[in-house]
């Protein structure tokens, strides 16, 4: 009998918002190693650009990129066509470009929380509005939110951040519904501090409005985490792999948390 080396993503399409660089580029990676396509979106053309040639280069994967802001609803469905006439109908999305912001309740404005509500719930609404048609049509589909641990318990001076990943988890939750007969799922990754730039510049907020030194502010935050350790970009994706696989058929409208223990809902 011949052995079957098709890799397990081959002929997928996966769409990374927020693929340049931290999470989303380790997602990036450990699907074009199984064998998918990938476009990546972002802000930045030639930080795109240079995670695409990489991954290329070291997997053979072919990849596209969209320099876009997720908050411009037209531009992010032109960026999503624009991909899937270059890759083919996209069935994998991941949600993942966001942004986080900390002050304290009173401090924070109007401008703040649709900043933080437009980033981090509606880019994920349009771009996946964009994409399901063509998932339905094909018969499968794998929606995957990068949420965070934040959508699912409160934490103080985070209000904004909070409300919109919690909102995030509803979104998630309703639509695995909708979709439930479909064999698209839908499903959130919930991630305590992870090693990326968003938490290098929340240490850095700590130290500016605090006498803490960057060890102490990496201390309190790791201190969340009963492994007393932040959890790396691969963790997150290693998730993500999982979801997309066929032994992940069932799982949808759930909030898998990668956070050492924080979190047992
Ligand atoms: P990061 O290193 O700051 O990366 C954020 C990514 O989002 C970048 O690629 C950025 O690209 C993109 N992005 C931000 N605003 C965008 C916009 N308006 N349009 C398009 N792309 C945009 O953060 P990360 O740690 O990898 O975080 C990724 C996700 O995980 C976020 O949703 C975050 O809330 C979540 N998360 C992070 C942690 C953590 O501790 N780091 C914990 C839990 C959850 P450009 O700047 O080039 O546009």
């Amino acid at each position: 009998m011949q052995a079957n080396t098709k890799p397990p993503l081959a002929g997928r399409h996966a769409v990374i918002t927020g693929g340049g660089r931290g999470i989303g580029a380790a997602v990036a990676e450990a699907l074009a190693r199984l064998g998918a396509s990938v476009s990546l979106i972002g802000r930045k053309a030639e930080v795109l650009q240079a995670e695409a040639t990489r991954l290329s280069k070291e997997h053979g994967a072919k990849v596209a990129t969209a320099p876009v802001d997720v908050t411009d609803e037209a531009a992010a469905r032109k960026a999503i066509a624009t991909l899937r006439d270059a890759l083919g109908p996209p069935t994998i999305m991941v949600n993942n470009a966001g942004i986080a912001a900390s002050a304290p309740f009173l401090k924070s404005d109007a401008a703040l929380w649709r900043k933080l509500l437009d980033v981090d719930l509606m880019g994920a609404v349009y771009c996946t509005q964009a994409v399901l048609p063509g998932m339905l049509e094909a018969g499968w589909g794998r929606i995957i939110n990068i949420a965070s641990v934040a959508g699912l318990t409160g934490y103080p001076y985070i209000t904004a951040y909070c409300a919109a990943k919690h909102a995030m988890i509803g979104l998630t939750r309703a639509l695995a519904i909708e979709t439930a007969r479909t064999n698209v799922t839908v499903n959130a990754v919930c991630p305590g501090y992870v090693d990326t730039e968003m938490t290098v510049r929340t240490i850095a907020n700590i130290t500016s409005k605090t006498s803490h030194s960057s060890e102490e502010a990496l201390a309190s935050l790791v201190a969340h985490n009963p492994q007393r350790r932040l959890i790396q970009p691969t963790e997150i994706a290693d998730a993500v792999v999982w979801l997309c696989s066929d032994g992940a058929a069932s799982v949808t409208g759930q909030s898998i948390v990668l956070a050492g223990g924080e979190l047992m809902p």
